[in-house]
């Protein structure tokens, strides 16, 4: 028997026996991350005051050779779901041992070994989730700070002007029709769809779904193409994705505050915007799997990287709408870590102080709480700024998380005018930085008023319509097309017109036979 017992051990010695460990390493400051990566471990989430890697003996000798200390926490983890957990102040941690294996902790939260079915028991409780995931995390950051365009007060004055309170309530109603927003079912699948009508009603170029776990739903993206440097790109986004009560979450999760409140916002923004052409690329995200460890975001963000995307900012909302000891206030974060989102961070509260009545407290990080899906962009190098509650509603994860009264205590939503203040905000900013544009073509002429007083015409029509157009007609040769009785051949036009001594040029049409 003893000798059975014996044999498997070394069994055991001999099938691990260059194992590769999930560590955590103690490091006094962030930039510790650097030397602990140059000892070949592979960090692959950074914590407040450690971070996690796998490490081999020779990254271990190093860790030790430089003076870091670390502390084994698991084998093998390269096939192992590990998540991150951060509960509400008032949770008793020591429950999350029903969930999982416990391997450490630090102030924010406590890192499981669970699996797919823990991490749905785990989105049933007041705690939020982050995938520890076995992706490294690229240590480069962006240091870059892009100039503003100049886009006049007044249009910001006018845009901001146009976000609507009833709007945003009526959003949050809809979301709320959906029952249940849990990223695994087909009504939250039904919410995305439901997204991506309203980004492609609002102007948006394109519009992609982005699966990255087949049985959930998938993110969407609405593409609104920059015109001058498209290359450029700012990212708005909120999770779409809710949950509840693990035995109500497939039927119920009205997620109002969490996060009807941050989607809308986007989707107001795009509402907003619908007759803007911004000078540099605007991409609107819904994600999913937020709830289940910031899925989508992180699948997007690394592909972003991997692509060599140039994403110049992230700005992410996640619960916006409640309050109870300070209305008007929200928290508003950036981190030092990534030294633009200082600077965009500052650049949002002077839009908020500007243009709207918001009260934003201003908070900067050395490494970004795991909350939400600025995370993710953070992760794999990108700058973001994110806001979030100053007062967190008591019905976090309930099916409580309903829109109340105005200041009433016991629901998730309950101040819609702080909500819109932050829209406002919002829109500001990207108008400003994104650089916002009337969509009235090219004006000629010495006056350069945005006022069109021509309706636009239909931008697919038939001969007969174009035949009866009062204005100039051009073919894609510049060439000007005189109207006979026989018609206009099918193909692609550009109109021009004269209206009050100005001149409107550039909307293209095609002619359908
Ligand atoms: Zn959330």
């Amino acid at each position: 028997m003893i000798r059975t017992w014996l044999l498997s051990v070394l069994l055991a010695a001999v099938v691990t026996a260059a194992p590769t460990w999930l560590c955590r390493v103690e490091f006094e400051n962030f930039e510790d991350v650097y030397a602990v990566a140059a000892t070949g471990a592979k960090v692959v989430m950074c914590l407040d005051e450690c971070c996690l890697v796998h490490a081999e003996a020779e990254a271990l000798a190093g860790l030790d050779a430089a003076g870091f200390g670390f502390e084994l926490l698991d084998a093998g983890p390269q096939h192992k779901e590990y998540v991150y957990v951060m509960p509400v102040p008032e949770f008793d941690r020591s429950e999350l041992a029903r969930y999982g294996r416990v391997l450490t902790e630090d102030r924010d939260g406590v890192v499981l070994a669970t699996d797919t079915e823990g991490i749905f028991r785990l989105t049933g409780l007041p705690v939020e989730l982050a995938g520890v995931g076995n992706e490294e995390m690229p240590l480069e950051r962006r240091s870059t700070e892009p100039e503003p365009l100049a886009v006049p007060d007044s249009l910001v004055r006018e845009l901001v002007g146009r976000v609507s309170d009833d709007t945003l309530h009526s959003m949050l109603l809809r979301m709320r029709e959906f029952r249940t927003r849990y990223s695994t079912t087909d009504s939250c699948r039904s919410a995305m769809e439901w997204v991506r009508q309203l980004f492609l009603g609002y102007g948006c170029d394109s519009v992609h779904m982005d699966t990255f776990l087949s049985n959930y739903a998938p993110s969407c993206i609405g593409v609104k193409r920059g015109t001058l440097y498209p290359d450029e790109v700012f990212v708005v986004c909120g999770h779409v994705d809710a949950t509840s009560e693990f035995e109500h979450r497939l039927t119920n999760t009205p997620g109002s505050e969490d996060n009807a409140s941050g989607a809308s916002a986007v989707l107001e923004l795009a509402r907003v915007m619908a007759d803007m052409r911004f000078q540099k690329t605007v991409w609107y995200i819904g994600f999913s799997g937020e709830e289940q460890g910031l899925h989508g975001s992180d699948s997007f963000a690394r592909h972003a990287m991997l692509r060599g995307d140039s994403i110049v900012l992230s700005i992410n909302f996640d619960m916006i709408s409640y309050s109870t000891t300070h209305p008007d206030w929200m928290e508003m974060y950036g981190c030092t870590d990534s030294p633009p989102s200082v600077t965009w961070l500052d650049f949002f509260l002077a839009q908020a102080d500007t243009f709207t009545d918001l009260q934003a407290e201003r908070i900067v990080e050395g490494v970004p709480a795991r909350r939400s899906d600025h995370y993710s962009f953070w992760k794999y190098g990108f700058p973001f700024i994110r806001g979030g509650y100053k007062d967190r509603t008591p019905k976090y994860h309930t099916i409580g998380d309903t829109i109340g009264p105005p200041g009433y205590v016991n629901c998730g939503t309950n101040n819609i005018p702080m909500h819109g203040e932050v829209v406002k905000a919002l829109v500001a900013t990207v108008a400003k930085l994104a650089g916002a544009e009337p969509m009235t073509g090219v004006e000629e002429g010495p006056e350069r008023g945005r006022t069109r007083t021509e309706p636009r015409l239909p931008t697919v029509m038939r001969a007969p319509e174009l035949a009866r157009y009062g204005g100039r007609v051009f073919d894609i040769h510049g060439r000007e097309v005189t109207r006979s009785r026989t018609g206009i051949a099918p193909g692609v036009y550009f109109l021009r017109s004269e209206q009050d001594g100005r001149m409107h040029a550039g909307q293209k049409v095609v002619v359908q036979q």
